[in-house]
Formats: structure tokens, sequence, C-alpha cells
């Protein structure tokens, strides 16, 4: 079994290079190249020939290979399948801010968390990525748009809080200053809910952004559509979020899919406004996107402005979320969906 070389920190780098009789020096040439996002030893022209040869006997590098690209004819958002080497996929999505380049990457293949509003979550669950895997959809949608990224999002494929470490070990390794030095700040991490996981996550005190993924107001709406909600209920979850931003002093954001008929009532925006009181929240309003065989519509306009105003009145601020890329269903999981239903 090789290495898989791009997933090490520096410090693992050297102790591998002490094992191979090198200096631990090299340690810090060779993260850098791979963190430029090179594919092959024999391209670090700083190292030996000998030292190249060791590498690619003991070790591999991580790739994402563009299987299809779609882009969108609204607004340049362009949306990739990548195939790792085993032949699974996944997807991400690139778009275009005033501000830069953000990217929407996948952190499994599939997901275990059955949201049945979700098509990632219909399609089953595979396995977990590696942090290069989830570096390397970065690098290849630098590299074919020749761009530099510089926001990051973990709302692609899968629940990242469960796969935590390779999770971790990717926010630390993508913001090193001698990787590709994305800001911790400039990090977006979405989850379901896996509480005990959030708390874990609030005392490493990392300066990410934390988004969760409420879509409900009680437990009787949300455990009809997210069944991670019975093991870990609504009061919870927000508690969870109470200490999130207690221990990192970030203020987090709230997802919310507005589905026709299941969570748009009056109503629920009242008691969502209640629940999250006191919190230094914002909730982003998201118009469902469509997923064949769910059976669910995006709410009407009047319901979205409607819950606007009552939340307002709680003192929480929320905003519709832009939809980019809809021509090319950029929301994640849909394309993977269609080339198993190909194969
Ligand atoms: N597993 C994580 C991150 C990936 S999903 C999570 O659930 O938060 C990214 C976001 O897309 C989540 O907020 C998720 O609830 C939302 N989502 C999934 N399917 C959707 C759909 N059909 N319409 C709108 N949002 C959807
Ligand atoms: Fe998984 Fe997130 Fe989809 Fe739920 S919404 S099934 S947690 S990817």
């Amino acid at each position: 079994m090789r290495t898989d070389i791009k997933s090490m920190y520096i410090y693992e780098l050297e102790e591998m290079l002490g094992e191979l009789g090198e200096p631990k020096y090299r340690a810090l040439q060779i993260f850098k190249w791979l963190h430029k996002g090179l594919n092959s030893f024999d391209e670090m022209t700083n190292i030996s020939q000998k030292l190249r040869q060791k590498l690619s006997e003991n070790c591999y590098i991580s790739k994402a290979a563009i299987e299809k690209k779609l882009i969108s004819s609204y607004d340049d958002t362009r949306k990739y399948l990548f195939s790792f080497a085993d032949g699974e996929y996944v997807e991400s999505v690139l778009m275009k801010y005033r501000h830069g380049y953000t990217s929407c990457i996948s952190t499994q293949v599939g997901c275990k968390m059955g949201c049945t509003f979700c098509a990632t979550g219909k399609s089953g669950f595979s396995r977990n990525l590696t942090a290069s895997e989830m570096i390397a959809q970065l690098q290849t949608e630098q590299t074919d748009n020749n761009i530099r990224i510089s926001n990051v999002v973990l709302m692609g494929m899968g629940e990242p809080l469960d796969n935590f470490n390779n999770v971790i070990r990717f926010l630390k390794l993508v913001s090193d200053e001698n990787g590709m030095n994305i800001g911790m700040r400039h990090i977006s991490l979405s989850t379901c809910g896996i509480v005990p996981k959030i708390y874990e996550l609030a005392d490493m005190k990392l300066q990410l952004t934390l988004s969760v993924s409420l879509h409900a107001p009680n437990d009787e709406i949300r455990s009809r559509t997210m069944p991670i909600n019975r093991r870990y209920d609504i009061k919870s979850l927000i508690e969870a979020c109470r200490y999130y931003c207690k221990q990192t002093g970030r203020r987090i954001s709230f997802e919310y899919a507005m589905i026709d008929g299941v969570n748009d009532s009056d109503s629920s925006a009242a008691e969502l406004g209640e629940r999250l009181r006191g919190i230094i929240a914002h909730v982003n309003l998201i118009p469902v996107n469509a997923v064949k065989g769910t059976g669910y519509r995006k709410s009407k306009k009047d319901r979205m402005e409607s819950f606007i105003r009552i939340l307002a009145k709680s003192g929480i601020t929320a905003t519709v979320r832009r939809t980019l890329g809809s021509d090319i269903n950029a929301s994640c999981g849909q394309l993977r969906g269609k080339m198993s239903e190909q194969a």
C-alpha cells in the first residue's frame, strides 16, 4: 500500500523522509510542490532523481479527473463531475462572485444521512473522501480555469462531520500558508447537525463559518425530512449551536430549504423565530431544488417574503439565497445520480 502523500502534514513528511534516510528540510519543498497542484514526482525539479524515485515507489498523489463539466449560460457557474483513482465520482461547483471564486466541494462519495429532499441522500453512501481528494477538487478547478480560489464551502456531496478526521485534516492543510493558504475565515462547513461533533469542532476554536441545515422549526417536521433529527433533536442542536458561537465568537448561518406546504407556513416562521431568539444567526432561505422522486416543490415567492417578515420580528435576519447555475442543476448530487442512471 502506497502512502497518500498529499494528505500528510509537514511534520509527517519530515518523519517519513527521516525513515527514507533523507534530510528533513526536503519536507517543506515537497509540501509546497504538492499543494501547488503538481501531479507527478518527476516535476519536482529541486528534488534529486533518486528521491523522486523513492517517493513514487512509496507514495501516490491524489488527483480529481474531470469526467464531465457543465457551464451555466446564465452566470458562468461551472459544475464538475470528478472521478478518483478507484472510479468513484463526486461533484463540485465553482462559482464566481465579485470578491473572487468560491468552490463548493464534496467530502464523501454519497451520504449516510438520508435527508428526503436530497439527491445525494437518495443515492446512498459509498466511502469517505481523503483530505487530499478534497484538495484535488480545488486544484483541478484552479488549473482548468487558470484562476485562484479564494473561498471554499463544504456543501457538496456528503456530511462533513461524518468524515470528521479527514475534514479537519483538509481544513488544516488547505489553510496552511505553505499550501493553498485559504484562511479559515474563507471556509464554511455545512452540517445536518451531528451534535457531538459540533461540540468537538467548537472546542478546536477554528475561525471557520458553521452552516447548519435546519430546514424545519420543530422536531415533528424535521424528523420527517431529516432522519438525523431522530438521534439529535432540535433542542440539543440549537444548544450545540449556542456553544459554537460562544467558543468561537463566530456567527452561525442556518440553511432553510423552503418546501411548498411542508415547512413554509407563517406558524413555522414564528416558531423558527422563537427557536433562534438570541443567537447571532443568519437564516438563508433556499427555494428547494426539485429532485426527481421526492414530490417536493419549491415554495411560492410570497411564502418566502412572509417568512422574512416574521423572522425579522424576532430580530433574525433572513435572505433568499441567490441560486447560481440553476440551468445546470448546480446543487450537488444530481449529476452523479444521472451518471449512475446511465451506468
Ligand atoms: N451534508 C451537509 C452538507 C452538504 S448538503 C448538510 O446537509 O448540511 C448542502 C446543503 O444543500 C444543505 O444545506 C442541504 O440541506 C441542502 N440541500 C440538499 N438537497 C437540497 C435540495 N433539493 N434543495 C435545496 N437544498 C438542498
Ligand atoms: Fe447528506 Fe446533507 Fe444530503 Fe442530508 S442534505 S443527505 S446530510 S448531503
